[in-house]
């Protein structure tokens, strides 16, 4: 490989380093190798090379800004199998995948059993968002309601609401697997109620809205809540097979496999010669 001139090392005196371009510094030597070899022009062999620095920042901002959202490990539309649930409309959620819904500060909520794909679908539209320059935010309903109640008995309940009404997209991941408490529905209540076409919420949950009511322990709570959440709110219900069930179904049918295959031996030893 060809040694970069010494204007391009990784010292103080680099312009590079007093420019900041740490990324750029350190593809250099490779660049210039791949400029040397294809013999590519001015104009290219620029644009790489700021493209290289920009692409980088902006994956470490994401990434940051991940961090900060509390994102799960990204997930995304293109690995979807959209055709495993056909009761689920693609073009509906390709459409959401726009995020015009974050504009017009529109709710999305996806309901069906476990293992359809609405944490998924969730993540992958709260990614969406971020790396359109959205903020979000995602966090399940117990750690919500937990963190709620525990700001009431410290008295930080006013900051806690103002930073969940902050991110234009609040994920709350999984509604329905336990119920509220007494004193945490009431502040579920009180978050929607501030985010009410203030900011877009997502939400999943395995439970039917009829069973809201049980879940939050106040029917006219649940009532209350569910005018203000479905006023402005697009509903995904996904009945389906879990794909968990499907990424297990060839390893299950193999153990039949083995299983019958080992039967027939049995079978066989026991046979009467
Ligand atoms: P839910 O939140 O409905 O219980 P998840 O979104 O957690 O289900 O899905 C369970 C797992 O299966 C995840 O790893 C998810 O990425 C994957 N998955 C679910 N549905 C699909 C699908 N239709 N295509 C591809 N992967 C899927
Ligand atoms: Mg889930």
């Amino acid at each position: 490989m060809t040694a970069p001139p010494t204007a391009f090392t990784t010292d103080s005196a680099s312009p590079l380093v007093q420019l900041g371009l740490r990324h750029l510094g350190e593809a250099l030597p490779v660049l210039l190798d791949e400029a040397r070899q294809q013999q590519v022009s001015y104009e290219t062999f620029l644009f790489r090379a700021l493209s290289v620095e920009a692409q980088a920042r902006h994956g470490r901002l994401l990434q940051r800004r991940s961090q900060a959202a509390h994102l799960p490990p990204r997930k995304s539309l293109d690995a979807f199998d959209f055709s495993f649930q056909p009761s689920l409309s693609e073009r509906q959620v390709r459409e959401l995948a726009g995020l015009s819904f974050v504009q017009t500060t529109t709710n999305i909520v996806l309901l069906g059993p476990p293992g359809v794909g609405k944490s998924h679908l969730a993540v992958a539209l709260a990614w969406a968002a971020l790396e359109a320059g959205y903020s979000a935010y995602f966090t399940t309903l117990t750690a919500l309601a937990e963190d709620l109640e525990e700001a009431g008995r410290k008295n930080t309940l006013r900051q806690r609401l103002r930073f969940y009404a902050r991110p234009q997209v609040l994920v709350i991941d999984e509604i329905g697997y336990t119920r509220l408490g007494a004193r945490q529905a009431p502040l579920l209540f009180d978050l929607i109620n501030t985010r009410y076409e203030n900011g877009s919420l997502i939400l999943t949950s395995n439970k039917s809205f009829t069973e809201w009511g049980p879940l939050l322990g106040d029917e006219v709570l649940a009532s209350a809540l569910l005018d203000r959440l479905l006023h402005h709110a697009e509903i995904l219900t996904i009945n389906g097979p879990s794909y968990r069930m499907k990424e297990r179904l060839p390893l299950l049918q193999d153990q039949r496999k083995e299983e019958t295959s080992h039967e027939k031996e049995v079978k066989q030893q026991h046979q009467p010669r």
